[in-house]
């Protein structure tokens, strides 16, 4: 079975395959129950170590939540989900192509999972995470399925024309953190605005502020998508070229995992 030995087999592909093979119930076997059933099942084989990380990652995004809450086991799976081989020792940095090559994958998993148990969405801790990464490659607008984190890379503002106040949005409520005493420690009012200042009409004044600005990328991101303008060279242009190579990678996997999803 050469899916079972070549390194860069698709997640996606191996959990279709296991679950063709043992339905739900080998998500919950254990490494070495795993890897013998199968070397059992398919006698002279010796199943590719990475080909068995790959597997036990989409059965842990398939049975549990952790990949869409917490960046620690998100970071570990992509590294397994891309290059079959999680390592503590190496916090390496994931670009961001491999971020979405991962987090399509795992949307994959999830969504043909989504009549048994819902796919959860991304919290605030994952989107941060992945915002941190893309804008340390220079990349301030993330499309899908990064879309999650792109308000955090664009790094999403509010500005209020009272007070003069700009800061992070904490609730998209449209307050001013400062005119209505949100975070006026005193009240311990668990971080809700003083009603008595919302009542007197305080803290409405505010305008929404991207500090990186995103349009220009998603414009530029589009035209040369469309191959309809050559390449200009401008900050926009550099990181829309990014992100184009980003979609390429992604893509490229699709079809793989596509053609071989059919020949199953
Ligand atoms: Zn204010």
């Amino acid at each position: 079975m050469k899916l079972l030995t070549d390194d860069t087999t698709s997640p996606v592909v191996l959990f279709f395959y296991c679950t063709k093979m043992y339905g739900h119930e080998w998500m919950k076997w254990g490494p070495e129950v795993l890897r013998r059933t199968l070397e059992i099942d398919h006698p002279g084989m010796v199943l590719s170590k990475k080909v068995l990380n790959r597997m036990l990652a989409a059965a842990v995004i398939a049975t549990r939540d952790s990949f869409f809450e917490d960046w620690e086991p998100f970071h570990f799976l992509v590294q397994a989900l891309i290059f079959g081989t999680p390592t503590a020792e190496t916090m390496q940095e994931h670009s961001v192509g491999e971020m979405m090559a991962a987090v399509d994958d795992a949307i994959y998993i999830r969504d043909h999972l989504s009549k048994l148990v819902p796919r959860p969405s991304f919290t605030d801790t994952i989107a941060r995470y992945v915002a941190a990464q893309a804008l340390n490659q220079g990349v301030w607008y993330l499309p899908a399925p990064l879309d999650f984190a792109s308000d955090h890379a664009g790094m999403k503002r509010y500005h209020c024309r009272d007070c003069g106040h700009e800061g992070e949005i904490f609730e998209h409520d449209g307050l001013c953190d400062v005119c209505t005493e949100r975070f006026d420690t005193d009240s311990l009012r668990s971080f809700k605005p003083n009603p008595a200042t919302v009542a007197r009409g305080l803290g409405h004044n505010t305008q929404i502020l991207y500090k990186n600005p995103q349009d220009g990328v998603k414009v530029r991101l589009h035209a040369l998508q469309q191959n309809a303008s050559a390449f200009a060279g401008t900050q926009d242009d550099v990181c829309a070229a990014k992100l184009l190579e980003a979609i390429d990678y992604m893509n490229y996997r699709r079809t793989q995992r596509d053609l071989a999803i059919r020949g199953l």
